[in-house]
């Protein structure tokens, strides 16, 4: 059986195989390895990737972007009339990407090894497993991104003992993780992030200081430009020359700024803090110092930006490496993770080993001064600790006679529950107390890869054990409402993949529409016209002239609006 790897990115999805050769990344059906995670619905069609993508500016509350950033969470968002949360969002592209993965390969694709970020909790694990069984798939395993990232790089080859870290700075998180290999045995050391800080911070901060340099000049009205578009050229400009220009001048719009890579140095001054703080924050955690470093690898397509590179040579000490293409190596490498899960020979065997992204606990009261409080955190499993992991507490009745206690397991960092997230509940009989103290009991924590939870509460007295299991997380669905979700989505028609050219092209042209000068629109809905009488003569050459024909004009208009 074919075993897939997926990157499900905020920005970007790809898809990869295993081979005999190695790993090896899978074209979409427009032949590109990057398949925006992006999702339109128009109240008649589904569309995913760059064809909703291109529609987002004409058509911008049909188009969603960046839902993977609420995964776990109980927002949904309405397109074309209907409600859609991350979970079938993320649905709807895996399906594309499965039926791409197909195409590629000629043949059926059911199991995969799924990445995510490092940072994710259990929560939203559990979330894009039930995403990828609602697609179709199988998820056999889900793998941390970084993790992913250093199988690519073939860390778990190296000889001898060693320790490295791996940057990954995507569209819209961070993750931060140190591995170790030792003896063919991978094993993640520790690992930070931020869930709400990508390349696209980066971008927002240019587009503020264009914004600005805009509302300075009275001929121009700001809110017509599209500052975040020119913000991106910009930032993109910035990672191949030292300095950029933007020039614009058109009636009732222009605007002149030279940006250096200093001043988007300086403007990034607050997002280069955050960045340092979990970085050092991950090697606290490991006990390591910058020096004990084998390599820093990074991953993300913002760690392209030089002031990234600057700011990890200048903290760690190390010149980072990127010989792998930082948009590919987290998919090659659960490709590499899936051909293991396949027992793939051409692979050495290594033992993975995992850490706990949140420490997990329960709910406690605290006594002061004869009074109750509760709703504290009493972590049992802290946070990075390496799985499968088993650990217990003691924890009392909080006065005699009484006759239960409840048990809320939590899972997070606050030393308050409220801040916590809440996995589940198991309320424990006591035994009648003979001496009227106090009925202690011992909760134990056994967590394990497959990322199930084991919750004995044992009660000291009687040595009566009362289990829960807890798999049951929010974002976790039964095969029932796997079965509705799937129901819904496909009810919601695609187009066949083949016509995906063309859709993408019909796209491109309402964008130039949206984006024109009313002067310059008729020329667009003139093409319009045109290439709608032309799809439906059906005739294939004429359509591929046609496309062939206009993509100069499209490619042209793009490019000068932009710089
Ligand atoms: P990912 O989620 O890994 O696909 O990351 C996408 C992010 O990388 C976006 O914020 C992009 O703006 C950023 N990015 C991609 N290419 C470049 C580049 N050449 N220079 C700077 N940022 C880039």
């Amino acid at each position: 059986m074919t075993h897939i790897g997926i990157d499900l990115g905020t920005t970007n999805s790809l898809i990869s195989v295993f081979e005999e050769a190695g790993p090896r990344l899978l074209p979409n059906r427009l032949g590109k390895f990057l398949t925006p995670s992006v999702v339109g619905y128009d109240g008649k069609q589904l569309y995913v990737g760059e064809t909703a993508l291109a529609r987002k500016v004409a058509n911008p509350d049909q188009v969603v972007t960046a839902f993977k950033r609420t995964m776990g969470t109980e927002k949904d968002y309405k397109i074309g009339g209907k409600r859609f949360d991350s979970v079938e969002l993320s649905s709807a592209v895996l399906a594309t990407l499965k039926e791409d993965a197909e195409t590629a390969l000629g043949a059926p694709v059911d199991d995969v090894v799924i990445s995510v970020p490092a940072y994710f909790n259990e929560m939203q694990r559990s979330c894009v497993a039930t995403a990828a069984r609602t697609a179709g798939l199988n998820p056999v395993r889900l793998i941390n991104e970084p993790t992913a990232a250093a199988l690519a790089y073939g860390l778990q080859d190296l000889d001898a003992e060693s320790c490295f870290l791996v940057f990954d700075l995507g569209g819209g998180t961070f993750d931060v993780s140190v591995l170790e290999v030792f003896e063919g045995v991978m094993e993640v050391k520790a690992t930070s992030g931020d869930a709400f800080l990508g390349g696209e911070d980066f971008s927002d901060v240019l587009a503020k200081h264009l914004f600005s340099l805009l509302q300075k000049d009275q001929q121009t009205d700001a809110n017509r430009v599209p500052v975040a578009k020119i913000a991106e050229e910009v930032k993109r400009t910035l990672t191949e020359r030292p300095a950029a220009e933007v020039k614009i001048d058109r009636p009732g719009l222009s605007l002149a700024a030279h940006v250096t890579r200093d001043e988007f140095e300086d403007l990034s001054a607050s997002l280069l803090k955050r960045l340092r703080r979990p970085l050092e924050r991950v090697l606290h955690d490991a006990r390591l110092a910058p020096s004990d470093l084998e390599k820093v690898v990074l991953v993300g397509g913002a760690t392209r930006m030089p002031v990234i590179r600057s700011m990890l040579a200048k903290t760690l000490r190390h010149f980072p490496d990127a010989h792998i293409d930082p948009d590919h190596a987290v998919a090659l490498g659960a490709a590499v993770q899936a051909g293991l899960v396949g027992k793939n020979e051409a692979l050495s065997d290594v033992v993975m080993t995992d850490v706990t992204a949140h420490s997990l606990g329960v709910e406690t009261a605290r006594q002061i001064g004869g009074r109750h409080f509760d709703g504290y955190f009493l972590p049992i499993i802290e946070r990075n600790t390496v799985i499968p992991v088993s650990r217990e507490e003691v924890i009392s009745a909080l006065h005699p006679g009484q006759t239960a206690i409840e048990v809320n397991v939590y899972q997070g960092e606050a030393p308050d529950v409220k801040s916590n997230v809440k996995l589940g509940s198991v309320t424990v009989n006591l035994p009648r107390s003979k001496s009227g103290e106090v009925e202690p009991a011992s909760v134990r924590f056994t967590y394990d890869v497959s990322g199930l939870l084991d919750v004995d509460v044992t009660t000291l007295s009687d040595e009566k054990t009362t289990s829960l299991l807890i798999k049951n997380l929010a974002g976790h669905m039964s095969d029932k409402d796997i079965e509705a979700t799937r129901k819904k989505l496909s009810k919601l028609k695609t187009h066949p993949a083949e016509e995906e050219v063309n859709i993408l092209l019909r796209a491109r042209i309402e964008q130039c529409f949206s984006m024109a000068r009313l002067d310059q629109r008729a020329e667009f809905s003139e093409l319009l016209t045109q290439f709608d009488a032309v799809l439906a003569n059906q005739d294939r050459s004429e359509i591929e002239r046609f496309r062939t024909d206009i993509a100069p004009l499209l490619d042209q208009f793009e490019a000068s609006y932009v710089l």
